[in-house]
């Protein structure tokens, strides 16, 4: 097991709000996992309000987050099942830097969206020989 000062600082570099680094593996070829935890204990019911604290069932899962030092970053991140205590709803908790059902962080999917849209962005003024800032200007236009 890593020692706590070397968790607090990937907790620090992981940089994610409530989230903590609990181990990490790293995998030569393949890159970094960092098993995380969602700190806060209460979560708030999407039906009646109340937060609750009753765990119904741990879901964990892999998601990607963005590269560091080169290297590609996985998350293993548990997505806990909660029991409402008050109206008895049974739901998955949010998570602010991971949407649902979806296997990569919201930095992640910024980050790829973005160069795509650069990297299109660049080539498609080449090619009509435009500055990306007039494409820019018809993207608005259009409201993308
Ligand atoms: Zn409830």
């Amino acid at each position: 097991m890593p020692s706590n000062p070397e968790l607090k600082l990937m907790t620090k570099l992981l940089n994610l709000d409530g989230m903590k680094v609990k181990d990490y593996q790293f995998i030569e070829q393949v890159g970094i996992t960092l098993y995380i935890e969602h700190e806060p204990r209460a979560v708030p019911c999407p039906q009646c309000g109340k937060s609750t604290r009753k765990l119904h069932q741990n879901h964990r899962y892999v998601v990607r987050d963005l590269p560091l030092m080169e290297q590609s970053v996985y998350l293993q991140v548990n997505r806990r099942q909660m029991k409402c205590q008050n109206c008895g709803k049974k739901f998955s908790e949010d998570l602010e830097a991971i949407p649902k059902k979806r296997t990569y962080t919201k930095r992640f999917r910024q980050k790829v969206v973005q160069e795509t849209l650069e990297g299109t962005l660049s080539k498609t003024a080449r090619k009509y020989g435009l500055s990306e800032r007039e494409i820019e200007t018809m993207l608005k236009d259009l409201g993308k």
